[in-house]
C-alpha cells in the first residue's frame, strides 16, 4: 500500500514517472529521489505534506540517509576505550566502516591529493599485514600506490605509512620507522587489545583504525571504527564510505553497539569468572603455552620472544600474546609454507608480507578443536619426518 501510495506522490507533486521496484531496490530510488521530493512537496498542499511524511516514517528513510553512524556505537566506542584505556577519544571524529578494511581504503583515499601528478606513496615496515599491498594496489588507482617496505623507503615526496601496532603478523609493538618529513602516519590498531598485548597507555594518535573483529571477535559483522583528529579528513572518510557501501549496515552497528555495551558493562560490573578480556587472556595464554612447548618438541622452528610489560587495565605484567604467531623454520628448511602443508597444516608464508619463504604466519584464534589438532601435528612433526627416513 505505501509504495503505491508513494509512486503516487511522486508523481503529483513531481510530475516524474518512477517505476518503484519493491525490496532494496525501492529504498534506493527513494534515497535518490528524496531531495527532488522534499523540493516538491515543500510547495504542495498539507495533505500531500502528511502523506509524505507518514511514508518516510513508516519506511524509516530517514534512517537511510543518514546511516554513517548511529550514535548508540559512537557512545559506546568511547565507554569501551574509556575503560580498556588503549586510546584517547577526546577531540576526535568517529567514522564508522564496513570493517576496518574499507576505513582502510577511506583514509588512503581522504589522504590523497584528488590532483597530484603522481600517486601517493604507502609504506609499511616488514613484514606486514598482506592486505596492504594488495588492497593498495587492486584497482591501480591513479591516487596512492604500494611502495613496499618502509625500512628501506627514501623516495622524495609525501608518503603514507602504516604502523601497525602490536603487528600482524609479527606480534610486535610498532613506531614509524621512515625518517623524513612528508609523511602522513596511520595507526592500525586493530590489535590493541587486553587479551593480545599489555595495555601500557593510551594511543593518541592522528588516525586511529579500530574493528571489532579483533576487540571482541565478532569479524563477521563487518564493523571498524575510526578515530580521526582532522575534521576534513574525517569528512572525507565518510564520504568513501557513502560512495563506496551507501553507508554502514544499521544492523550491524546496532549490534556491535549492543557487543561493546555488554563487553563495556562485564568490565564495569564483573562476574566471577571476570570479563571478556579477562576470558579471552586466559585463552591466549593458554595457546601460546601449548604453542611454545609444540615448538620446543619439534626442534625444528622458532617463534618470537617478547618481553613482559605492565598492563595497566589488567592490573598485571605478561609477555604479549599475539593473533598470529610468526613462525620461523630453521636451517635447512628453506620453504616452511610448503614444508608446514606437507605435515597438513595450512600456514601463510613469508612472501606475502614483504619477507622470505622460511617465514610462514599461523592464526592463534582458530576454534578450540582445530588449534588443538594443529599443535598436536606441530609437535610430533620432528618424529614423523625421522619415521619417514
Ligand atoms: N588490520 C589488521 C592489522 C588486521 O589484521 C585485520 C584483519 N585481519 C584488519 C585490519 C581488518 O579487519 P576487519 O575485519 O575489520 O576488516
Amino acid at each position: 500500500v505505501h509504495h503505491q501510495q508513494f509512486s503516487t506522490i511522486v508523481d503529483e507533486v513531481g510530475g516524474v514517472k518512477l517505476k518503484i521496484a519493491a525490496g532494496v531496490g525501492f529504498f534506493m530510488l527513494i534515497l535518490y529521489w528524496d531531495p527532488l521530493l522534499l523540493a516538491a512537496v515543500a510547495g504542495s498542499t498539507t495533505e500531500l505534506k502528511a502523506e509524505y511524511v507518514s511514508a518516510k516514517v513508516f519506511l524509516n528513510v530517514v534512517a537511510i540517509r543518514q546511516c554513517t553512524r548511529e550514535p548508540e556505537f559512537a557512545k559506546e566506542i568511547i565507554r569501551l576505550h574509556k575503560i580498556v584505556g588503549n586510546a584517547v577519544t577526546e577531540d576526535r571524529y568517529i567514522v564508522v566502516g564496513t570493517g576496518s578494511t574499507q576505513l582502510y581504503q577511506a583514509v588512503l583515499y581522504a589522504l590523497s591529493p584528488p590532483d597530484a601528478a603522481e600517486p601517493l606513496s604507502v609504506v609499511s615496515a616488514a613484514p606486514y599485514y598482506s592486505s596492504y599491498p594488495s588492497i593498495t594496489d587492486c584497482l591501480k588507482s591513479g591516487l596512492y600506490k604500494w611502495a613496499g617496505d618502509a625500512q628501506s623507503f627514501n623516495k622524495e615526496g609525501p608518503y603514507i605509512e602504516l604502523v601497525t601496532s602490536p603487528n600482524n603478523p609479527d606480534g610486535h609493538v610498532r613506531q614509524s620507522v621512515v625518517n623524513k618529513s612528508g609523511g602522513i602516519l596511520v595507526h592500525d590498531l586493530a590489535y590493541y587489545w587486553p587479551q593480545y598485548s599489555p595495555i601500557a597507555a593510551a594511543a593518541d594518535h592522528d588516525i586511529m583504525l579500530f574493528t571489532v573483529s579483533k576487540s571482541t571477535g565478532h569479524a563477521g559483522m563487518r564493523i571498524g571504527w575510526a578515530l580521526v583528529k582532522d575534521e576534513e579528513v574525517a569528512k572525507k572518510m565518510v564520504k568513501y564510505v557513502e560512495l563506496n557501501t551507501i553507508g554502514v549496515s544499521k544492523d550491524s552497528q546496532l549490534r556491535a553497539a549492543k557487543v561493546l555495551q555488554v563487553a563495556t558493562d562485564g568490565c564495569k560490573y564483573p562476574t566471577s569468572e571476570g570479563s571478556l578480556f579477562d576470558f579471552a587472556a586466559n585463552v591466549m595464554e593458554e595457546r601460546w603455552k601449548l604453542l611454545r612447548a609444540a615448538v620446543r618438541q619439534s626442534g625444528l622452528f622458532t617463534l618470537p620472544e617478547f618481553s613482559p610489560g605492565l598492563c595497566r587495565f589488567l592490573n598485571s605484567s605478561f609477555a604479549p600474546r599475539p593473533a598470529f604467531a610468526w613462525l620461523k623454520c630453521e636451517a635447512p628448511i628453506e620453504d616452511c609454507e610448503a614444508f608446514l602443508r606437507s605435515n597438513k597444516i595450512l600456514t601463510r608464508g613469508g612472501k606475502h608480507f614483504g619477507v622470505g619463504p622460511q617465514y610462514v604466519r599461523i592464526s592463534m584464534l582458530d576454534r578450540d578443536e582445530n588449534y588443538d589438532v594443529f599443535v598436536q601435528r606441530l609437535s610430533t612433526i620432528h618424529l614423523r619426518q625421522s619415521m619417514q627416513v
